[in-house]
């Protein structure tokens, strides 16, 4: 397909949640150069190993092409047509919760906000949900219990002015390597300290002043013990607390039980020495930012562990002053956008509830008194009702469930059972492709044209380098071609991604009366060239600085969380499974597994094992491990490596059945979820690990 342009284009990077700006030089035959954007707010200038070879992913090799139905080609318009009469022809007989759709944190705000429509406001039905589910809904929902709304308090310049960090399940240096970065400059510059908080010893410790391997599933002991802490000190920001945060009755009675030092030390597995360290550093230091990712968020008491984080910064006044925060990283490029505008079940649209209210005001601004009234079926229990039969049509965008959902096995068996799976995406064969019985060609990235927001709430344009290729279109106009063949022509009118984006913009302002703080209706009427032209902005500004919250008293909520009893293991399932990812890779890999630069850093999937353990099993480095749990089974090469705890073994996430023969991991996980976010936990799973 042809360049569209020569000169430098900016765009930003596909991959994580950093968000970082590119400028891109097409130089013929599909062919790119790939530099970081100095101008960029995130990264000034930099990329990681995985942006930097972003070149070497966009070939047309492995690209699904044109409309597939069965193994046969079709034209658009009778892959359309039948998608739309099957969508159509469900709902009629089985009602609108029938179908699904389960979209991606890949997909760009416009192709999401579009989704979000077809499926809340004029299907009728909340059955969308997103792989986000997977990633960071239980920060949204610890931020929704806490602030009222679900806002990022923090930004990346919160980074260069913190005196410390503290990492709670994050491997930053692999998985989010330019914040990680910017943490070291700022250590550099100004003393700043590192503690990392990890059962396992990452790259990322490799430079921390303390890491606390805890057990896993701790850390609200650990945080409810930094309170308590605090709270001996005499830290806790009375003034701020009587101020802007409202304390539910017994809160301190309950801290005081049981969080002694030592009594979280031995909740924690960590020497009592340690955590008195990491204490006297966090109250020693009024700008703290304490930046969280999986380790907390997948997790079946995840959002619990969000809200000990947020009552922490919320109790000593650590939010809403330059350097002081509680930041949740998000993994995926647009994760935020899609919660911006309701990709997961649980919300409606720029950032409001189901409440009777915004349903109604959603459906005037719409046009439509078909919004769905209540929260739909989240990521889990969505593939759960699909293999009951009760979803009978699913449309699956730019994901791969086969693969990436828990118990992937029950997945993969739903899929084979559902009378019309669709799945759009930009890769032709694929794990979850291969259940489909139409396939759609969507556009890739350096083809897609839109925004993306990022973990510091900043909208970044992405900008097509190349023309989509002859039959591949834009996920906003494929969804937009169903909406006006299941008879909403008005509703799903767009010519360009801008009039989507004007109509998001003037949405999240439409009679919002100041309520919530994700607000860009200053975009709602801007112009196509503007839009174009629109350079990376935060919504948002330093959100709390002025000790007000989107809550009906203005005040934010401590939440009383204790710590769940962590189950001892079962003599069928001695072990612990952690799972996560490698610096190189990309979740199931269908574009990172096409740079050979990349598949450079670890060429085949590892589960990673105390030597202890090794020695026990009698395995050796190198020899091959079969990891097995109740959903089934998986076979790894062993890496013998002292950072594991004992008893406890790591396994990534990116192989597929397509790309190796084991490391099959996706299927190893129990669909088991945490009861506030509907997020399923990843980190933590009862296996036996056997030699081969
Ligand atoms: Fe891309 Fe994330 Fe790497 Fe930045 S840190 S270049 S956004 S993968």
């Amino acid at each position: 397909s042809p360049e569209l342009a020569v000169a430098p284009i900016r765009t930003t990077c596909a991959y994580c949640g950093v968000g970082c700006g590119i400028t891109a030089t097409t130089t013929g035959d599909r062919r790119v150069t790939i530099k970081g954007d100095p101008d960029h707010p995130a990264n000034a200038g930099k990329l990681c190993s995985k942006g930097t070879h972003l070149g070497e992913t966009v070939s047309l090799e492995g690209r699904l092409l044109h409309p597939m139905i069965g193994d046969k080609r079709a034209g658009w318009g009778k892959a359309l047509d039948l998608v739309a009469k099957r969508f159509a022809d469900t709902v009629a007989k089985y009602g609108p919760d029938s179908v699904a759709f389960y979209v991606s944190g890949q997909l760009l705000t416009e192709d999401y906000y579009v989704a979000n429509k077809l499926m809340k406001g004029f299907i009728g039905s909340a059955n969308i949900d997103t792989n986000s589910r997977l990633c960071m809904s239980s920060a949204v929902a610890g931020h929704m219990r806490a602030f009222g709304e679900d806002v990022v308090p923090a930004s990346y310049e919160d980074l260069d002015e913190a005196d410390l960090f503290v990492l709670v399940g994050s491997n930053t240096a692999w998985c989010h390597p330019i914040v990680y970065q910017r943490m070291l400059a700022a250590r550099e510059r100004r003393g700043a300290k590192l503690v990392v908080i990890d059962p396992r010893r990452t790259e990322t410790c490799e430079t921390a002043d303390l890491h606390l391997p805890i057990r896993p599933g701790s850390d609200v002991a650990l945080m409810n013990g930094l309170l308590a802490h605090c709270r001996r000190e005499g830290l806790i920001d009375e003034a701020y607390l009587a101020a802007s945060v409202s304390v539910p009755e017994g809160f301190w009675d309950t801290l005081d039980e049981g969080n002694d030092l030592w009594s979280v030390a031995r909740a924690c597995d960590v020497p009592a020495a340690d955590l008195k360290r990491f204490f006297d550093l966090f109250a020693a230091t009024p700008r703290t930012v304490t930046m969280f990712s999986q380790g907390i968020n997948q997790s079946i008491r995840g959002t619990d562990q969000v809200n000990a984080i947020l009552n922490v910064h919320l109790a000593t006044g650590r939010i809403g002053k330059p350097g002081a925060a509680p930041f949740s990283i998000t993994g995926q490029p647009n994760a935020m956008g899609g919660r911006e505008v309701g990709g997961l079940a649980s919300t409606l649209a720029a950032h409001m509830d189901f409440a009777p209210e915004n349903v109604a005001r959603v459906g005037r601004f719409w046009g439509t008194d078909k919004v769905a009234a209540k929260p739909g079926l989240k990521a889990v229990d969505l593939f759960r009702r699909l293999g009951e039969g009760k979803i009978k049509a699913i449309w699956i965008m730019a994901t791969n469930p086969a693969v990436s959902m828990p118990d992937a096995n029950a997945v993969r068996a739903a899929l084979a059972a559902c009378p019309f799976v669709v799945v759009s995406d930009c890769i032709a064969e694929t794990d979850t492709g291969a259940f489909a019985h139409v396939r759609l060609p969507a556009a890739g990235w350096g083809e897609k044209d839109g925004t993306v927001t990022n973990s510091d709430r900043t909208i970044s344009r992405q900008r097509a380098l190349f023309a989509c290729p002859d039959e591949v279109k834009p996920d906003w106009w494929i969804i937009s071609e169903i909406g006006r063949r299941m008879g909403w022509r008005t509703a799903f009118t767009y010519a360009r991604p801008a009039d989507v984006y004007r109509e998001h913009a003037r949405l999240s302002t439409y009679q919002n009366g100041g309520a919530r703080l994700f607000d860009i209706g200053r975009h709602a009427a801007i112009g196509n060239e503007a839009y174009d032209a629109m350079a990376p902005w935060r919504w948002g500004g330093t959100p709390f600085a002025d000790g007000r919250f989107p809550t009906p008293d203005g005040k934010a909520r401590l939440v009383s969380v204790s710590q769940a009893k962590i189950a001892p293991a079962l003599p069928a399932w001695p072990m612990t499974l952690n799972t996560g990812r490698y610096r190189d890779q990309w979740h199931t890999m269908t574009r990172t597994g096409l740079s050979p630069k990349l598949s450079r850093h670890r060429q085949e999937p590892l589960i990673e094992i105390h030597p202890d353990d090794a020695a026990a099993l009698g395995i050796a480095d190198g020899d091959l491990a079969r990891v097995a749990t109740a959903q089934g089974g998986s076979v790894y090469r062993a890496l013998i490596h002292e950072g594991q705890r004992i008893g406890e073994v790591f396994a990534p996430i990116h192989w597929t059945d397509r790309t190796s023969s084991g490391g099959r991991t996706g299927l190893l996980p129990r669909p088991l979820v945490d009861p506030h976010s509907g997020q399923p936990g990843f980190k933590a799973t009862p296996v036996r690990v056997e030699k081969l």
